[in-house]
């Protein structure tokens, strides 16, 4: 009888910042192991386990790499014992991370947290917006941005981004079961998917060449340019195009505000520049 990999990871349909991790090319028993742990991880994505790119990464080093299965900070104790149960080691129970928040004496898990913006205080400059992995903040330039706070994971990735220091954190008590918890993992996995997805199709869209802003477009750049096996000369230009073209759309946004010809003449020149490397 074939075997197949359980749970909703097939490996071969993997959003692009995947692609290096090859997991598709791991033996099989590799793969049901990482999925199994996958499947167990809180899809928080906060990277707080060491892994900015999130769970998948961090399940795939626990299997192939030995890394400790411990380091899951949201997932706490009850993350770390049953990843142990999944790796079977002989060696004695790990603790899990210290997270910065209190123990939630009923799941066991650190408290909750989710984010609030003080609308009041944001000056609606979007930094927020590309940190956020599962696309929980709306909102539109120079206009006050807010937080589904249902799908907000607290994760904390947007707080350093914002330059007023506008968004807080607030503790939420609920209690979940384990079914409950197993679709929200799920929902919040495909939501960091279809970011990751949806940000890699704006990078490539040359109808919208918009510029490389968040770290993770930064990175979804490199490795499209990677698998698309482009020379080392076509990557400096593309990574040139991006400079040019962050620098031509600030030079734009302070045009539409003042006109002024020395910057228009600027920008001209940027814009003959990109014109000729693309
Ligand atoms: S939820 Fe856990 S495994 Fe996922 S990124 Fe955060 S720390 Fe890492
Ligand atoms: S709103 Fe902030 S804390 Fe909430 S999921 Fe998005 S980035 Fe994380
Ligand atoms: S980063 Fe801060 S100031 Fe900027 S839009 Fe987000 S919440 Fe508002």
């Amino acid at each position: 009888m074939s075997q197949t990999v359980p749970n909703l990871l097939p490996f071969v349909e993997l959003p692009i910042l995947f692609k290096p991790l090859a997991l598709d090319q791991q033996p099989l028993d590799i793969q049901q192991k990482i999925a199994q742990i996958n499947e167990v991880l809180p899809q928080t994505q906060c990277g707080l386990c060491d892994h900015p790119d999130g769970c998948l990464p961090y399940a795939a080093a626990i299997v192939i790499n030995g890394e400790p299965h411990n380091k899951c900070v949201p997932g706490g104790q009850p993350v770390t014992d049953t990843i142990g149960q999944i790796v079977q080691t002989n060696n004695p129970p790990l603790i899990a991370a210290k997270s910065n928040w209190e123990t939630d004496a009923i799941t066991g898990r650190p408290q909750e947290m989710r984010a609030i913006i003080r609308e009041a205080d944001c000056i609606g400059c979007t930094k927020c917006i590309p940190a956020c992995p599962v696309d929980a903040i709306i909102g539109t330039g120079k206009h006050m941005h807010t937080i589904f706070t249902e799908l907000c994971t607290g994760c904390e990735l947007c707080i350093a981004p914002c330059p007023v220091d506008c968004i807080d954190l607030v503790p939420i008590s609920r209690q979940i079961s384990a079914d409950i918890r197993q679709i929200e993992q799920h929902d919040l996995q495909s939501r960091y998917y279809h970011h990751l997805n949806r940000v890699a199709d704006s990078l490539t869209d040359s109808r919208h060449a918009k510029p490389v802003v968040s770290m993770m477009e930064a990175k979804i750049n490199n490795v499209a340019a990677q698998s698309l096996d482009i020379s080392e000369a076509d990557a400096k230009s593309t990574i040139a195009a991006a400079k040019l073209r962050t620098k031509i759309k600030k030079l734009e946004k302070q045009l539409s505000v003042r006109p002024n010809a020395q910057k228009q003449s600027e920008l001209t020149a940027l814009q003959a520049e990109l014109a000729a490397l693309v």
